[in-house]
């Protein structure tokens, strides 16, 4: 029957035997219309469960919600301390649950269920608690003002930083639980009320951390969450009483989000998507640099917008390289997220499969060569192979194109200046990797590198105290660190005459 697998927590067959509904000024209700909609298995096709529905009314009554939640002050008011404690208690129940929760997002999203609880349900309990830390830190300045044209008259002038209001959340289906994180995170220590859409293909743990707000003490009406499609979203960014958007998907949709947020000019900040390069010098520690480089692409099948998935390997360890990285891929066990030996599991979706299988046949229609895989995997679920592309040309779609699934194109380089040039030459600018043992190689190149985040020696090496987020058309704006409180307040200048 739906939902029900053997491998499943207690707590997991309990959560999914409940209806999943909207959560709407603390309270959870269905969709206006009634619809719903199935969540599926990647792995198997089977469906998980169902979800209601949610579209542009459910969106006017959220936001409603958190319009009444800002606007009574008990939430933004609320005093620091107590905010914090109560992120703090959100990153305890995270953690409490962490079984629970991987398994429901390895059943929804196709990852691991080891992974997901290891990976994606401990980071966002970090989240919180990082974020949890800094709402006793939201401090303005004084400011020694001149006042030129007010002659000899005294003022104490200040600043004040304030929550920007109802923000609206839009997040994708390849880190459901974490994407929500860096999303809630900063937007509640710094005193918001907001709208969160998750991705269809995923909606599962968001409506857990829903669960989970409410029982750390989160205020009715200050986390409402809409599941549902594009159409929810659009009604989001659109919406003229929503003051910021914050979305996290593709470049595509991330620039109709900034057309709809033209409406009431709210503000808006983006992450989008990414060809990330990882550059390995022939001066690298090897084995590192090969388990790094499989990583950098395989890394959750490759959906991931950081992916490095331009490999560009020095001209003189070329073939070895790229057959040592193809071999070390090929090794990956392709399975079930909740069989626990999994280490690559399936494509989110049908739409995701057939994008990537475009992409393995573009790859040979383009005149490149498959050094491994190139097909799907099996025949049920979305499983393909991880796939390693050469003798590939700058022009080819794999080269050019963001796949989103375990798929890389290697192309060599002949210098620095040579490597510099390729890495850079990309509409995109999320992330890059370095693989040298010259230290003063790496901060060279780090330093002519388009990119949000350089990793050196490593890959996606990610912490919530380091900013992220992309150049180019790989975003607006920084999440995580201290850098993102500034995307969920604004300034406030007094200045008074004394
Ligand atoms: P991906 O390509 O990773 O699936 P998308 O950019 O399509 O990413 O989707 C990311 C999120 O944006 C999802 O929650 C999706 O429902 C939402 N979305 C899709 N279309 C729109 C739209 N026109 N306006 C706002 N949100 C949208």
């Amino acid at each position: 029957a739906a939902g029900v697998d053997e491998r499943l927590s207690a707590q997991a067959r309990e959560f999914l035997a409940r209806p999943h509904r909207l959560l709407i000024d603390g309270q959870w209700v269905d969709a206006e219309d009634g619809r719903t909609f199935g969540t599926y298995d990647p792995a198997t096709g089977a469906e998980i469960t169902q979800v209601a529905h949610g579209g542009p009314a459910d969106v006017d009554k959220a936001v409603a919600a958190a319009r009444r939640a800002f606007d009574d002050g008990g939430w933004s008011t609320m005093k620091p301390n107590q905010r914090e404690q109560i992120l703090w208690r959100i990153g305890d129940l995270l953690d409490e649950r962490a079984e629970m929760i991987g398994q429901i997002e390895a059943l929804d999203n196709g990852k691991a269920a080891t992974i997901a609880t290891a990976v994606d349900v401990a980071w966002a309990a970090d989240v919180f608690r990082y974020y949890a830390g800094w709402a006793t830190k939201i401090e303005g300045t004084t400011v020694d003002v001149s006042m030129p044209f007010a002659g000899d008259k005294q003022f104490h002038a200040y600043t004040t930083r304030v929550p920007v209001g109802v923000c609206g959340q839009i997040i994708p289906w390849n880190f459901p639980l974490v994407m929500a994180s860096w999303k809630l995170g900063p937007a509640l220590a710094t005193g918001n009320t907001l709208v969160l859409k998750p991705a269809e293909q995923t909606p599962l743990t968001a409506l857990i951390l829903g669960e989970i707000c409410a029982e750390a003490g989160v205020p009715d009406g200050v986390v409402n969450i809409i599941t549902g499609f594009g159409d929810a979203g659009a009604a989001i960014s659109g919406h003229p009483d929503v003051d910021k958007v914050a979305f996290t998907g593709s470049t595509e949709v991330g620039k109709k989000i900034v057309e709809a947020a033209q409406g009431n000019l709210k503000k808006v900040s983006l992450e989008l998507g990414g060809k990330s390069a990882n550059i390995v010098f022939a001066d690298c520690d090897w084995d590192a640099a090969v388990a790094g480089s499989v990583a950098a692409w395989m890394f959750n099948h490759g959906q991931a917008c950081t992916a490095g998935t331009r490999l560009y390997v020095e001209d003189s360890i070329y073939e070895e390289f790229t057959q040592a990285v193809a071999d070390a891929a090929a090794q990956a066990t392709i399975g079930h997220g909740l069989d626990p030996a999994t280490e690559l599991g399936p494509l989110v979706d049908q739409d995701q499969f057939d994008k990537v299988s475009y992409y393995l046949r573009a790859g040979i229609e383009d005149g490149g060569r498959a050094l491994t895989g190139g097909n799907r995997h099996g025949d049920t679920g979305f499983f393909v192979q991880p796939t390693v592309f050469v003798d590939v040309e700058p022009d080819h779609r794999v080269v050019t194109d963001e796949i989103f699934g375990p798929v890389v194109s290697a192309l060599r380089f002949s210098d620095v200046d040579d490597a510099v040039r390729q890495a850079n030459d990309s509409t995109y600018g999320l992330a890059a990797g370095i693989w040298t043992k010259d230290i003063s190689k790496a901060h060279h190149v780090a330093s002519r590198l388009q990119a949000g985040s350089v990793w050196v020696n490593q890959y996606n090496g990610f912490d919530t105290a380091m900013p992220f987020g992309g150049f180019k058309q790989s975003g607006w704006g920084r999440e995580l660190g201290k850098g993102a409180l500034d995307l969920y307040t604004q300034t406030r200048s007094v200045n008074i005459a004394l």
